[in-house]
């Protein structure tokens, strides 16, 4: 059964990426949970496609459950449904030995983590990853948290899981929309990674099917196997763990100019991945040839995006903005050729504007 270890200085822990899981989840559940309360949180959109199934599954495997259901959106990953997980998990006395586990994206799975992380100091947890973004990405590297007015992710902590379970089965009811959203952190690991993945990447697009199972499996093998590795180098962002912000200074900017609940993180990221590119190029002439590939495949994925009128000095006003308030020097993660990426930082103005310029007249052209 396919599965990558995420290996840690506190231990490792597997993620399991499989079709059919059902009898590794339950081995690695019964290690954890045999005899304890069983907490499962389920995404509410995914606990009617699959949901009773799962319950059904632990039911018969003499797991003792208690279920909550978390209202889909990104909205909900805030403090006052994380009220709600600690007043269910506090009524129903809760203690250290018990188990939580959270089903869902990384609506989820970030929310549910935290509250895993902060009820009675830890709590252990594990995720049944539902979306691909969440399985190349959220559920990986113990990241976990909530949303505050005043920004996207400011409240958190480091909390591993005891394990993933990456179910592709659970992907054949994922809209489309989320299913490209997620493709946008595959694409960045291609970035990262390199030309033989980026080949993978493009050779599944032209297929034409994004819900090839067997596929799938092994891009989100080669992602979650390149996440682990740096998470494992760097388990509390400090370094190289900034290099999977590419593409993200250019698409949170994005995001913002445009108000949150228009383009999917994922699909925003793809833009910001044309726009690090583009700037890459930009910064070092001699980066141009190196990086063509992966340029032509980030211009495809823009045919897959609808489109919104995203205003290019707004964009660059926010990534400024952004940077201030985080007491962070303008610094981008930018790419000397795929597989090579390195922070760079002192860069004129003037180039970030005409690379954001470039990138969305781009966007305009391609985008639906
Ligand atoms: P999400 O959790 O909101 O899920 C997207 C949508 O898919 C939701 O409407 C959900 O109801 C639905 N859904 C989930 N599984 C489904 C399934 N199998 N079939 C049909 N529908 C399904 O979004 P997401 O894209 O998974 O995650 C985005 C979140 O992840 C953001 O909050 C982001 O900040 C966070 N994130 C965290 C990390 C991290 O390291 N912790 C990394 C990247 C992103």
């Amino acid at each position: 059964m396919p599965q990558v270890n995420i290996k840690l200085k506190a231990g490792s822990y597997p993620v399991v990426i499989a079709g059919r899981a059902d009898n590794k989840f339950l081995s690695l559940l019964k290690a954890k949970a045999q005899n304890k309360q069983l907490f499962v949180f389920f995404d509410a959109r995914f606990y009617v496609l699959h949901g009773k199934k799962i319950e059904s599954l632990l039911k018969r495997n003499k797991f003792i459950i208690k279920s909550f259901l978390i209202p889909s959106g990104e909205k909900y990953k805030s403090a006052s449904t994380l009220k709600t997980i600690y007043d269910f998990l506090l009524h129903n006395k809760i203690s250290r030995d018990d188990f939580i586990l959270a089903c869902g994206g990384g609506v989820t799975t970030d929310l549910v983590g935290y509250a895993a992380a902060s009820t009675l100091r830890g709590i252990p947890w594990a995720a049944v990853s539902t979306t691909l973004l969440g399985m190349v990405d959220a559920a990986i590297g113990g990241k976990t948290g909530i949303n505050h007015a005043s920004g996207k992710n400011l409240i958190g902590a480091f909390w591993q899981p005891s394990f993933v379970i990456c179910n592709t089965q659970h992907l054949q009811t994922l809209p489309e929309r989320e299913m490209i959203a997620g493709l946008g952190e595959v694409i960045k690991y291609g970035g990262l990674i390199g030309n033989k993945f980026i080949n993978e990447i493009e050779k599944f697009l032209k297929d034409g099917d994004l819900y090839n199972t067997k596929v799938l499996e092994k891009l989100i093998k080669i992602s979650v196997k390149y996440k682990g590795s740096i998470v494992s180098q760097d388990e509390r962002e400090k370094n190289i763990r900034m290099f999977l912000n590419l593409g993200h200074t250019f698409g949170h900017a994005i995001e913002k100019t445009l108000g949150y609940g228009k383009l999917l993180h994922g699909e925003a990221i793809i833009i910001g991945l044309l726009a690090a590119v583009i700037f890459s190029r930009r910064v070092n002439k001699t980066a141009a040839k190196a990086l063509a590939g992966y340029e032509s495949l980030l211009k495809k994925c823009l045919r897959l995006l609808p489109y919104f009128l995203i205003k290019p000095a707004e964009t660059v006003k926010n990534i400024q903005i952004d940077k201030k308030r985080s007491g962070q020097k303008l610094r981008f993660v930018l790419l000397k050729s795929p597989g090579k990426p390195f922070i760079a930082s002192g860069l004129k103005p003037k180039l970030i504007i005409d690379s954001v310029k470039e990138c969305l007249a781009l966007y305009k052209a391609e985008g639906r």
